[in-house]
């Protein structure tokens, strides 16, 4: 696909994914950290783009963060294990949120829709707004029109539910619309509704593809 102008005056609307494209990820981090819980098996509930078990239910919002924790005690079998410790276990995988990524989505907002769709956990998502979302200034309501959150939607991509829920509540047109997310089936899926959409790398600098947006 062309970033061109004609490209950006065919849209009016831009949906960001947050982990792997706003959020950068250290994903061995967080298995690591399980780890050391004792978590022996974690390989088995943390892979490439999709988390399984207790964490894809806590993503789903099908459990609570205080539900989500016991199982963890329960599956690792050690009920002494503080929340604290299972929670920054969970957070190890975010890594930051770059400045120049924030300037890039408050420019956009001024000229597009600008929103959120994330699959994330309610753990994961109040460390984003603590330590991402609130420094220089910044509130989440600068940067998106709406945030669409997996564990309060209670599905998660690549499930065209959650994209079926965000047209219906937001009326976006889904042939204006482009669509951010570091997982290509989350863009397959996408692109299903006539959204355009654009899978960066791991990593990646994806500001660049909108310089002809503004
Ligand atoms: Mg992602």
């Amino acid at each position: 696909m062309n970033f061109d102008k004609e490209f950006f005056s065919s849209i009016d609307t831009v949906i960001f994914d947050l982990g792997g494209v706003l959020v950068d990820l250290d994903k061995p981090r967080a298995i690591e950290a399980y780890r050391k819980l004792g978590f022996k098996d974690i390989d088995n509930f943390m892979s490439c783009h999709l988390q399984r078990g207790m964490f894809l239910q806590a993503d789903s919002g099908l459990v609570s963060s205080a539900e989500f924790r016991n199982l963890v005690r329960e599956h690792i079998g050690n009920p002494q294990i503080p929340d604290s410790a299972i929670d920054s276990a969970w957070t190890d995988i975010l890594v930051g949120l770059p400045q120049y990524r924030l300037d890039t989505i408050k420019r956009l907002r001024e000229k597009f829709r600008t929103l959120l769709l994330s699959n994330i956990s309610e753990i994961d998502w109040d460390f984003c707004l603590e330590h991402y979302f609130s420094k220089d200034g910044y509130k989440t309501e600068d940067l998106f029109e709406k945030m669409f959150l997996s564990y309060r939607m209670k599905v998660v991509k690549p499930n065209p539910e959650i994209m079926e829920k965000l047209i219906a509540d937001s009326g976006i047109d889904p042939n204006r619309t482009m669509f951010i997310d570091d997982a290509p089936a989350n863009c397959r899926m996408a692109e299903a509704f006539g959204i355009r959409t654009y899978t960066p790398a791991p990593l990646e600098d994806w500001t660049g593809i909108f310089k002809d947006a503004f």
